[in-house]
C-alpha cells in the first residue's frame, strides 16, 4: 500500500512499465501515489505471460485446481481488514462498507470451490443402439476482465475465481483511479500456488484496455464500467471475434406504494440511496412515490439524511467522499441544474460540512422533490449522493416509468401487499428485482445482470451463467467396434 507506484503484476512477480497517472486519497484530496499505465509493450508482456500459462494450467487436474481456490478463500479471508483499508484509502467509501463489498466477493470464490459439480457433464447411455453420447466444458483460455473504479475488489471476484476455477487465464485491468487492490489479490493468489502467468493485473486507461480487446490471444471479454463504454467494449470485442458480456450504468428506482412501512422503506432509501456516497450500480437514484404516502416519505427520509455523518471512510463516518474532485463537481452540477429546473432541494448535500482532513471530494446526502422525468437529474446516471423523488398517482403510473427508463439494472418495490410484489415481479423490465429489499445483489450461486442498456451480451456475471461464460461445450458421440454394425450403409445415421 505505501508503494509509490503500482504497477503490473506479470508472471507472478510486480512488473513496472508505460504512463504513469496520479491516484488520490479521496477524503484528503492528496495524490497517494502513481500508477502505471500501460502502453503496447506491456500489454504484449501480460498477454504473452496469459498465453504461455494457459496450456498447463488447463491441464491441471481439476482437483488440483480446486485446492487453489480453497487456499485462496482462507487467505482472502484473512486480509479482508487490509483489503478494506486498501479499498477505502483509494475509493474512499466508508471502511464498513468496503468490508462488505470484500466478504460479496469470497462469497464468489466459495461458489467457485464447487466449480467440480459445476463443469460436470452429460452422459446418455445407448442413444443409439451402442452408441453413448456425452457432453463436457472446457476452459476457453486467456480472457480479460476490466473492472470499474467503484468495486476494486468485489467486481473483479465476480469473474476471475469461476474463470480461473473452470482452467482459463485472466488479465485483470483494475480501474486506474484505484489500482492497489488488484495487486494484493495477486499476492494471495501466489500464495495459495497458483501458478504464475494465470493471474495478471495489467494496470491502465483506454490505451490497455483496447489492447486487450484487440490482441488475437484473448479468447473472452468481461468488462463491467459506464454504458458508453460497456456498449463500445461490446462492439470492438465482437468484432475481434471474442465472446464478451459487458455490464453497464443504472438508474435504478425504487416503487413506495401507499401501503408501505413508512419507517422501514425511508431506512432503505436512504441506505441504498446514500450508501458508498450513491456510487454504487445498484443504489436507489429514484424514488417513485406513489400517492399519498410523498409527503410523510419525503419528510421521513430527510429526517435521516440530515443526521448522516459525511467524512474521512477511516473515522467511523456514515459516508465518505467521491472519488475525483471532477466527479464531485459533475455531480454537484446536476443538483444545480434540477434546482434551475424546478426540483426542490430539500437536503442540500452542497453545503456538507465533512469531517475530515484536507480538502477531500466531498458532496453530502441530497434529496430532491418534485423531479420530473425530463430533468437530468433523472435522466442521466448521477453515481452521487443524490436522490430524487417523482410523484406518481397510481401503480401503473410507477411501472410504466420504471420500464420506460433506458437502464434495466435493479429496482424494488416497497409494500405489504403481496400482490402488487408479484405483478410488480412480473411486470417490470429490469434485470434484479427487490421486494422490501433496496439493493437486490443477486448471491453468488445466481447471476448478476441488467437489461436493456445495463449489459450489452447475454450472459450475466457468476453463477452458472459465469461458468457457462467461461467455458465452451463439446458433444461426445461415441461407438466402440462390434459386430452389430459391420456392414457398409452409406444412408444418414439413424438412431434406433
Ligand atoms: P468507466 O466506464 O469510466 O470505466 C470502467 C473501465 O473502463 C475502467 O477500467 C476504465 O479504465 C475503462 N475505460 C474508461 N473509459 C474507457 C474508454 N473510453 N475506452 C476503453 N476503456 C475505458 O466506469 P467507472 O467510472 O470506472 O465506473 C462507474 C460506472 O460503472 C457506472 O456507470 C456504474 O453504473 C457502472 N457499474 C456497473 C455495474 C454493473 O454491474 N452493471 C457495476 C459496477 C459499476
Amino acid at each position: 500500500m505505501s508503494a509509490e507506484i503500482a504497477g503490473h503484476w506479470i508472471n507472478g512477480a510486480h512488473s513496472p512499465g508505460g504512463r504513469t497517472g496520479e491516484v488520490f486519497d479521496p477524503a484528503t484530496g492528496a495524490v497517494a501515489r502513481q500508477v502505471a499505465l500501460a502502453g503496447p509493450a506491456e500489454v504484449e508482456r501480460a498477454v504473452a505471460a496469459a498465453a504461455a500459462a494457459f496450456p498447463g494450467w488447463r491441464d491441471t487436474a481439476l482437483s488440483r485446481r480446486t485446492r487453489v481456490l480453497f487456499a485462496f478463500r482462507e487467505l482472502l479471508d484473512a486480509a479482508k481488514d487490509d483489503l478494506a483499508e486498501i479499498i477505502t484509502a483509494e475509493h474512499g467509501k466508508v471502511l464498513s462498507d468496503a468490508q462488505g463489498e470484500v466478504a460479496r466477493g469470497l462469497e464468489v470464490v466459495e461458489f467457485a470451490c464447487g466449480i467440480g459439480h459445476l463443469l460436470k457433464g452429460g452422459y446418455t447411455e445407448n442413444a443409439s443402439t451402442g452408441v453413448n453420447v456425452h457432453s463436457l466444458r472446457q476452459p476457453l483460455g486467456p480472457v480479460a476482465v476490466i473492472s470499474p473504479f467503484n468495486f476494486p475488489v468485489m467486481v473483479p471476484l465476480w469473474f476471475v475465481p469461476i474463470a480461473i476455477a473452470a482452467g482459463n487465464t485472466v488479465v485483470l485491468k483494475p480501474s486506474e483511479k484505484d489500482p492497489s487492490a488488484a495487486l494484493l489479490l495477486a499476492e494471495l493468489w501466489k500464495r495459495a500456488g497458483l501458478p504464475d502467468g494465470v493471474f495478471t493485473v495489467l494496470q491502465g486507461d483506454k490505451e490497455a484496455v483496447d489492447g486487450l480487446l484487440d490482441h488475437p490471444a484473448i479468447k473472452a471479454v468481461s468488462f463491467v464500467g459506464s454504458t458508453p463504454v460497456a456498449r463500445y467494449v461490446h462492439e470492438r470485442a465482437s468484432a475481434a471475434g471474442k465472446r464478451v458480456q459487458a455490464l453497464g450504468g443504472a438508474k435504478n428506482h425504487m416503487v413506495v406504494l401507499p401501503d408501505a412501512d413508512l419507517g422501514l422503506t425511508a431506512d432503505a432509501a436512504v441506505n441504498a440511496g446514500f450508501g458508498s456516497a450513491g456510487e454504487r450500480c445498484m443504489a436507489i437514484s429514484v424514488v417513485v412515490a406513489v400517492g399519498e404516502i410523498a409527503d410523510p416519505l419525503v419528510a421521513a427520509i430527510a429526517e435521516r439524511a440530515s443526521g448522516l455523518r459525511t467524512g474521512d471512510g477511516r473515522r467511523g463516518c456514515d459516508m465518505g467522499p467521491l472519488v475525483t474532485a471532477e466527479h464531485r463537481d459533475r455531480v454537484a452540477g446536476y443538483v444545480d441544474a434540477g434546482e434551475r429546473a424546478g426540483a426542490r432541494v430539500v437536503v442540500d448535500g452542497r453545503k456538507v460540512e465533512p469531517d475530515a482532513d484536507g480538502s477531500g471530494f466531498f458532496l453530502g446526502p441530497t434529496l430532491l422533490d418534485h423531479v420530473t422525468p425530463e430533468m437530468s437529474v433523472y435522466t442521466d446516471e448521477i453515481f452521487g449522493p443524490v436522490l430524487s423523488v417523482v410523484r406518481v398517482d397510481s401503480y401503473t403510473e410507477a411501472l410504466a416509468l420504471v420500464n420506460a427508463n433506458r437502464y434495466g439494472n435493479g429496482t424494488a418495490i416497497f409494500t405489504t401487499d403481496g400482490g402488487a410484489a408479484r405483478r410488480f415481479e412480473n411486470e417490470v423490465e429490469v434485470g434484479m428485482i427487490g421486494v422490501n429489499v433496496p439493493i437486490p445483489v443477486p448471491v453468488a450461486y445466481y447471476s448478476f445482470g441488467g437489461w436493456k442498456d445495463s449489459l450489452f451480451g447475454d450472459t450475466h456475471a457468476h453463477g452458472t451463467d459465469g461458468v457457462h461464460f467461461f467455458t465452451r461445450g463439446k458433444v461426445v458421440t461415441s461407438r466402440w467396434p462390434d459386430s452389430s454394425h459391420a456392414g457398409l450403409n452409406l444412408g444418414f445415421p439413424r438412431n434406433d
